[in-house]
């Protein structure tokens, strides 16, 4: 069987959209929106199964450049995990990828740097990440006051980034190459960032954790997810990003976007917002 890539052209680079899975979740998750209003958006978006997230990786290739957005969850808890199988239906080896861009620390964006013995799945990649993003993980007494789930992820960040150490390089609001840009969008975790596309007069912003439910978080950009490490700080950035990318009519691209991984934002604060799939 044939597979079907979503790829945009963005100025010189082309970049595809690559899934890892789906993970089982729950609109229990969310606050700030009861049960019933949460699935009836679902249901009126045309998603069968309300719960399920998706996850996405993203891959840009172009300048002689690949390079690779995160990395899904790898199999970590048997979730997850297709993100090498459909490389290679792409024809990419992972040694061919020279940079890994992490939005952020959670284990489904960095599950997949690791092999199932612990070395680093992709051995040519300069791996780079938010220096307030390290530093929250490396923490030891913010750790302490964390939640469970939090501190078990602790020990898989840290496994990770001791096995990249050699290759990794912590960034504020760094250029990653001429037209890549690292842009701040904390709330989801202290150093979430998004990674802005901008060549040729084309821009594409890949926002990471903006959403976990699409649908629902556009049209009410105030409800927020359990997962959210600042609730408050996650929808200040939400809306502000949200506001930003309908007037600028900026692309966008988000880890936890449904069948549609490319799309325009349309709307406004006071009506909400939807996602304007943009197909190839
Ligand atoms: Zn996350
Ligand atoms: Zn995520």
């Amino acid at each position: 069987m044939v597979k079907h890539f979503s790829s945009q052209r963005v100025g010189h680079y082309l970049v595809t959209a690559i899934s890892d899975g789906t993970m089982k979740a729950s609109l229990t998750l969310l606050s700030g929106i009861d049960i019933p209003s949460a699935e009836s958006i679902q249901a009126q978006s045309g998603i069968d199964v309300p719960g399920d997230i998706h996850i996405y990786c993203y891959l840009i290739r172009g300048e002689g450049r690949t390079i690779l957005i995160d990395s899904g969850m790898g199999a970590v808890n048997h979730i997850g995990g297709e993100l090498q199988p459909n490389l290679l239906a792409l024809g990419v080896n992972p040694d061919a990828i020279d940079t890994l861009l992490l939005t952020h620390c959670h284990p489904d964006h960095i599950g997949g740097l690791l092999t199932a013995n612990g070395q680093p799945a992709f051995v040519n990649a300069q791996l780079y990440l938010s220096t307030a993003e390290a530093a929250f993980w490396r923490d030891d007494e913010k750790l302490e006051t964390a939640n469970e789930r939090t501190q078990r992820n602790a020990l898989l960040v840290r496994r990770t980034l001791e096995a990249y150490r050699p290759n990794l390089h912590l960034i504020e609001q760094d250029r990653i190459t001429a037209d890549i840009h690292a842009i701040p969008l904390p709330g989801h975790t202290q150093g979430h960032t998004g990674y802005l596309i901008d060549s040729c007069d084309e821009r594409l912003l890949i926002w990471g954790d903006i959403v976990h439910y699409p649908h629902i978080q556009l049209a009410r950009p105030d409800v927020s997810i359990s997962f959210d490490n600042d609730p408050a700080l996650a929808e200040a950035t939400r809306k502000a990003i949200l506001e930003q990318v309908s007037r600028d009519k900026t692309r966008v691209a988000g880890m936890h976007f449904g069948a549609s991984a490319f799309g325009y934002i349309e709307g406004d604060a006071h009506s909400g917002y939807l996602l304007r799939p943009k197909t190839d």
